[in-house]
């Protein structure tokens, strides 16, 4: 269907089920961002973790920002611009680390973060 003939769903997920303490704009992006072009858009998949409770995280994919395929952005491009996107990524205010954003204890602080400062228990 896809010009590349990748579909989001046959990319691989392997579940993330343990914390990853240190993580890049690079790392964020190989992990938990994937392009999909299409013959009218190029739309951009990003993993939204759902959290049914402390110890089962449910991720899912979901379509973060679409631009017309006309504009001819790049794959670098797309992916950049899905970061910034609040609505999936936050910069933690403790440790200046971009995460997910179902990986935020709340709104300012990482889980990571909480739980070295705080003590809180994931
Ligand atoms: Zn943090």
């Amino acid at each position: 269907m896809s010009p590349t003939g990748t579909c989001w769903r046959d990319m691989d997920w392997t579940d993330k089920t343990t914390m990853v303490t240190t993580t890049t704009d690079a790392e964020l992006i190989r992990d938990f961002v994937r392009v999909r072009r299409e013959p009218e858009w190029d739309r951009v998949f990003v993993v939204a973790v759902k959290w049914q409770d402390c110890h089962s995280p449910r991720s899912t994919w979901r379509c973060a920002l679409a631009r017309p395929a006309r504009l001819n952005r790049s794959e670098y491009e797309l992916k950049t611009a899905a970061l910034a996107n609040r609505k999936y990524f936050r910069v933690c205010e403790e440790c200046g680390q971009r995460v997910l954003r179902g990986w935020m204890h709340d709104a300012r602080m990482c889980m990571s973060c909480a739980e070295s400062h705080r003590g809180v228990v994931y």
